[in-house]
Order: structure tokens, then C-alpha cells, then sequence
């Protein structure tokens, strides 16, 4: 039998780090398979898919800028992949392209493993892109009762929501912008989720958007999670972290969306400790 192959479709791709922590797990299990990052520029999507195809890859991450551009390229897109209108996820199995959101998930399963209890929470998101719609979905799967997206364009936030509503009927959501509605909100969140690229490296604009929120309006027992995994401890955790709140950082969801598609595509438990070794190096 060949080596299987799996990859990365982005552009650029150069900073993934889902190939070393993807071969590691294959090396733990002694599984004969390599994963590749792939520089796909966006008019050459179509054309890369049907070329990974007819080589018999097996599997594919997919990142920016392709997320949702792949979707109409795939045989079929599971319900959640289709609401959040992104696809990171690709098996390909027959001749069969199958496209899947494994962030939503991956969110959810990180903050279970932090011990977060998301069975009837109320939770606030902030950012509405896809990031937050992924977040969005993952929680109100998790059980979350209750999720106030918060943008700064609140019409952004309203379109997120409206658009989830259906998929999501036992989940109250709920829209506003970056106001005193959300600041409302924040007295009865028991987690924050920071979504918004805002936090990304160690910028003065990272830190005036962390002291723009009104983190001191959260119950002292409210969890605070940056999806923002560069730095690990984003300036939003840094002040979170000033009034003692618990924070979760961003890495554990690209963990856990890594082994979610590792077990798409192997069936295998997937080795989380050898990959979060992996992330961390
Ligand atoms: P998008 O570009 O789709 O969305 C970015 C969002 O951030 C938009 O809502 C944007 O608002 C908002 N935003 C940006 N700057 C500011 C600001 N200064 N104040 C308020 N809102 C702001 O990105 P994604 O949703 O895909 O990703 C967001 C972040 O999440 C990324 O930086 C990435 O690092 C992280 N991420 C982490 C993952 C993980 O596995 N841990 C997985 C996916 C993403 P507007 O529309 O008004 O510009």
C-alpha cells in the first residue's frame, strides 16, 4: 500500500502549523501517511481539488481564502458546514468530496476540556465573522441557552444571527454592537468568547480594544476564551486575567478541530497530546 496523502489548501500556507501537528499524529500511530501544505492561489482552487482528487489524496484542510469558496466545488456539505458557510474539512473518499466545519466543534470540545460547562449557558460572542459564526454554532450545539453576538457593526451581528436562527431553534440569539447593550449583556454571561481578529499580535490597537471592553460588568465566575491563539495570552486575556477570571486560550480549538478532522479522515482516536506537543514546539 502507498503512503496516503493529506494537506492543507491556503494562501498563503506557509505559517500553517496543521502539517507538523497532523505528521506527528500519524508518526504516534504509526500510520503510513503525510500531510502537506498545499499553496493554492484562489483561481487555481478548482483545478487543485479535481488534481487531489484524481491523485487519490485522501484528505484536506482548507484555510483562507478558500473556506467558503470550496463549498460549491464539494459532492456534499454536512448541515453545520452549510450554516456556518465555511467548509475546513475535505474527505475525499471514491471520488466522493465531502466538506465539514470542524471549528464548531473543535470550540466546543476545547472548552469542555477545560472543564467550561456549556449545557445552558449564556454566552456572549463578540466579532461576527467566521470565526464567531463557527463559535456561534459550536456553543448553541454544546447547549448554550443563550448567545449575544456583539459586533462593531451591529448590523453585521443581526445578519449572523438572523441567518443562524433557524439552524439553531433551542438557542435564544441574540445581536447588538459593541454598546451599552452588550455591556448589559455582560452581567449575565458565564462565557465570553473573544472572536474578532482584533487581539492578534502584541499591538497597541490589541490593547485599546481590550480596555474598550467593559470586562469589569462580568460575574467574578464568568470564563473568558480568545479564539486568538497569536500571542497565546491575547490582550483581552490579559485584562480578564487582572480581575482573576478564568481564561481558556485559542489553542485548544485548533487542537481540537485538527483531531476532529484526524478522525474523519483515519477513524482513529486521534494522539491529542502528541499534537498539542506538536502545536506548542
Ligand atoms: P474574519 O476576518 O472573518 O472576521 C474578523 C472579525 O473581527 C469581523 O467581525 C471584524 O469586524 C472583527 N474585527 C476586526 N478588528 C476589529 C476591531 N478592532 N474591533 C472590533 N471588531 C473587529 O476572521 P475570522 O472570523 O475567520 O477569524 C477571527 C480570528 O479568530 C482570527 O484572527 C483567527 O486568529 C482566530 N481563529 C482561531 C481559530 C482557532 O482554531 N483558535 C480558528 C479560526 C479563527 P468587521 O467585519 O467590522 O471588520
Amino acid at each position: 500500500m502507498s503512503t496516503a496523502v493529506y494537506g492543507i489548501f491556503g494562501y498563503p500556507v506557509g505559517h500553517s502549523r496543521s502539517p507538523s501537528m497532523h505528521n506527528a499524529a500519524f508518526a504516534a500511530l504509526g500510520i503510513d501517511a503525510v500531510y502537506v501544505p498545499f499553496e493554492v492561489a484562489p483561481e487555481s482552487l478548482s483545478t487543485a481539488l479535481r488534481g487531489a482528487n484524481a491523485m487519490g489524496v485522501r484528505g484536506l484542510n482548507v484555510t483562507l481564502p478558500h473556506k467558503s469558496a470550496i463549498m460549491p466545488l464539494l459532492d456534499v456539505v454536512e448541515p453545520d458546514a452549510q450554516a456556518i458557510g465555511a467548509v475546513n474539512t475535505v474527505v475525499l473518499e471514491d471520488g466522493w468530496i465531502a466538506g465539514a466545519n470542524t471549528d464548531a466543534e473543535g470550540l466546543a470540545r476545547a472548552l469542555r476540556a477545560a472543564d467550561v460547562t456549556l449545557r445552558d449557558a449564556a454566552v456572549t460572542v463578540i466579532g461576527a465573522g467566521g470565526a464567531a459564526r463557527a463559535a456561534v454554532v459550536g456553543l448553541a450545539r454544546a447547549g448554550a441557552c443563550r448567545v449575544h453576538v456583539a459586533a462593531r457593526r451591529p448590523e453585521a451581528a443581526a445578519q449572523l444571527v438572523q441567518s443562524l436562527s433557524d439552524a439553531l431553534p433551542n438557542t435564544t440569539l441574540v445581536a447588538s454592537g459593541m454598546d451599552a447593550t452588550m455591556a448589559e449583556a455582560f452581567e449575565g454571561t458565564q462565557l465570553l468568547v473573544q472572536a474578532t481578529s482584533a487581539t492578534l499580535g502584541e499591538t497597541p490597537g490589541a490593547r485599546a480594544f481590550a480596555d474598550s471592553l467593559p470586562l469589569q460588568r462580568l460575574p467574578a465566575d464568568c470564563v473568558v476564551t480568545d479564539l486568538v491563539y497569536k500571542p497565546l495570552q491575547t490582550a483581552v486575556m490579559a485584562r480578564a486575567a487582572e480581575r482573576e477570571l478564568r481564561c481558556v486560550d485559542g489553542m485548544g480549538m485548533l487542537l481540537h478541530q485538527g483531531a476532529l478532522a484526524f478522525e474523519r479522515w483515519t477513524g482513529q482516536a486521534a494522539p491529542l497530546s502528541v499534537m498539542a506537543e506538536a502545536l506548542a514546539r
